[in-house]
């Protein structure tokens, strides 16, 4: 289900050296499509707190821990 827009939280240079590549989420430009039956997703629309513009976003605090804008490459946090 595809929720409210949410703003991202800016990622300092020392703390995205410690950031693990494993955790990072998926983000895509594109609105998402409908999901396959039993993998529904939390889908949100974030929006980049470097250059302001929004991605879809798969949230997940578990799982994914940062992001990186589909516009600008800019890490963010959710
Ligand atoms: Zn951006």
């Amino acid at each position: 289900m595809a929720g409210k827009k949410m703003k991202g939280k800016k990622i300092s240079k020392a703390e995205a050296a410690k950031l693990d590549k494993n955790k990072m989420g998926p983000c895509q430009v594109d609105p998402p499509e409908a999901e396959v039956e039993g993998q529904e997703l939390q889908r949100r629309l974030a929006e980049c707190p470097y250059c302001s513009r929004t991605s879809w976003i798969v949230y997940d605090t578990v799982n994914y821990l940062w992001y990186t804008c589909c516009y600008c490459g800019g890490r963010f946090r959710a």
